[in-house]
C-alpha cells in the first residue's frame, strides 16, 4: 500500500493567535495570517494537513464540542479560499484536572490514531508545534518535529521541510 506524507499541526499559536488563555469564542479566534499560504505550499507538495489539539477547556465546561467546531469552521472556511483542506482534525477534550485520558498530549495516542486511519509514513512527515508536549508527543511516535514561538510566522519551517 502506499503510505501519505503528513505535517501534523498544533493548532492554537500555530494555526490561531495564542491569546494565553482557552479560545472559546468566536471573536477571539484568528487565522494567523501566514497560515494559509503556508499550507498551501505544503499542500502542493503533496503533504496531508492533519491537526492535533488538545482542548481541555471542554472537560472544564469552557466550551462545547460545537463551539470548537464552529471555530473549526473559521479555519477551514479561511483555507477554502486558498483551496486548502484539513484531511483530518483530532482533538483531545479530556484535562488532567478533571479525569485522565491517554490521548492529551504529549501522550501519541492522536498521532497513533492519524498514522493509522490515514496510512502515514513517519519517515516523511513533520510535526509543527509551540510546546513540549507537541514535540513529545512526536518524539514518542518517531515523527520529526520543529518547535516554533507561538504566534511566529514558521515559514523558514516550511522551507526547510521543502528543500
Ligand atoms: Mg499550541
Ligand atoms: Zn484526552
Amino acid at each position: 500500500m502506499i503510505k501519505n506524507k503528513a505535517i501534523f499541526l498544533d493548532r492554537d499559536g500555530v494555526l490561531n493567535r495564542e491569546i494565553g488563555n482557552y479560545v472559546t469564542r468566536v471573536e477571539d479566534f484568528e487565522v494567523l495570517n501566514h497560515v494559509p499560504f503556508l499550507l498551501k505550499k505544503l499542500k502542493d507538495a503533496g503533504y496531508l494537513l492533519i491537526v492535533i489539539t488538545n482542548q481541555g477547556g471542554i472537560a472544564k465546561d469552557l466550551y462545547t464540542h460545537d463551539d470548537l467546531k464552529k471555530n473549526h469552521q473559521i479555519l477551514i472556511n479561511k483555507l477554502s479560499e486558498m483551496d486548502v483542506l484539513f484531511t483530518d482534525i483530532f482533538y483531545c477534550p479530556h484535562h488532567p484536572e478533571i479525569g485522565k485520558c491517554l490521548c492529551r498530549k504529549p501522550e501519541s495516542i492522536m498521532l497513533e490514531k492519524a498514522i493509522a486511519k490515514h496510512h502515514i509514513d513517519i519517515e516523511q512527515s513533520y510535526m509543527i508545534g509551540d510546546t513540549d508536549r507537541d514535540i513529545q508527543a512526536a518524539l514518542a511516535v518517531g515523527v520529526k518535529s520543529f518547535k516554533i514561538d507561538s504566534n511566529a510566522d514558521w515559514g523558514s519551517v516550511v522551507d526547510s521541510i521543502l528543500k
